[in-house]
């Protein structure tokens, strides 16, 4: 890669935008990722096969994160995808976190017998394009799932409730942008973010920068996992709380401020290395900075 950088994005309302799911606003941006070879690893609470179907229109070739940190996959040929730890799985090779989807609908159901929930294997793919904007391919997709039951709850439900009630079945429960996901305790998007980027490290001579961006409380294992951690604002403009070092805010939500704030990492990091005679790259972090709900 020309630029030692790693980054890894959340998808729904961080690299495409909430409602409408494109990503217009980061196209220029990410040509000059494409350009400059380095690695978009997209870490998402969507499903290996959803993924799949974006890296196709991005015309991505990487591996990827799925279902909040339930699996890193390599693409067939990739330099990663013999690394120890990766099995087959369903035609791809992955190193797998998560706990088998059919365990995690077995623990769905005593949490839907305390709640009123009801989750991605309750619904008709009619049901699911209701609640998420997704076409009938999509969502179609987004019902194949692997590792975690996405659910929806009353909204007088307190979150905090079902984390507690998930977490004594030896499982846990995340807020993504529109759902609550059921999942096996001790996954995350960080513990996924971190072991790739160890495996990324391996096999480059120099060291990695790693960026991360998202919106949503399930994203904040990943930012802490990353050196340049980037928040972006909800649809509606506000941040979700976040307290961690050197966070970063992106000036708009979605496509646009994601086109934007990684536009200006890739001129400080490029500029940096200039400065430093190609010796090798820093990227100061002493803009310290944290969001809160306004
Ligand atoms: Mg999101």
């Amino acid at each position: 890669m020309d630029l030692p950088l790693l980054i890894f994005t959340d998808l729904d309302g961080t690299l495409l935008d909430h409602h409408t799911y494109s990503f217009q606003g980061a196209e220029q941006t990410l040509r000059r990722l494409r350009e400059c070879s380095i690695p978009l690893i997209l870490t998402s609470s969507k499903t290996r096969t959803e993924i799949l179907k974006l890296q196709e229109r991005l015309g991505l070739n990487e591996p990827f994160i799925s279902e909040n940190g339930g699996g890193i996959f390599f693409p067939p040929g990739h330099a990663l995808s013999d690394v120890a730890g990766a099995i087959p799985f369903n035609g791809y090779r992955g190193v797998v976190f998560g706990r088998p989807y059919a365990v995690i609908r077995g623990a769905f159901a005593d949490l839907r017998r305390k709640f009123h929930v009801r989750g991605f294997g309750d619904m008709t793919v009619d049901e699911i394009m209701h609640h998420t904007g997704l076409n009938r391919e999509e969502a179609t997709l987004a019902a194949q799932r692997d590792f975690t039951e996405p659910f929806l709850f009353p909204a007088d439900a307190r979150s905090e409730e079902m984390a507690e009630a998930a977490a004594a079945a030896g499982l846990a429960a995340t807020r993504g942008g529109r759902f609550l996901h059921l999942m096996g305790a001790g996954q995350d998007k960080g513990r996924a973010v971190a072991e790739a980027t160890r495996l990324f490290q391996e096999k480059t001579r120099g060291r990695i920068i790693t960026v991360g961006l998202g919106d949503a409380p399930n994203d904040l294992p990943m930012l802490q996992a990353v050196e340049i951690p980037v928040l972006l604002p909800g649809p509606d403009s506000t941040f979700a709380d976040m307290d961690i070092p050197g966070l970063r805010l992106a000036p708009f939500p979605g496509s646009r401020g994601w086109g934007m704030i990684v536009a200006s990492i890739l001129d400080e990091v490029a500029r940096q290395r200039c400065d430093d005679g190609n010796t090798g790259p820093r990227v100061h972090t002493a803009a310290r900075g944290s969001a809160h709900n306004k």
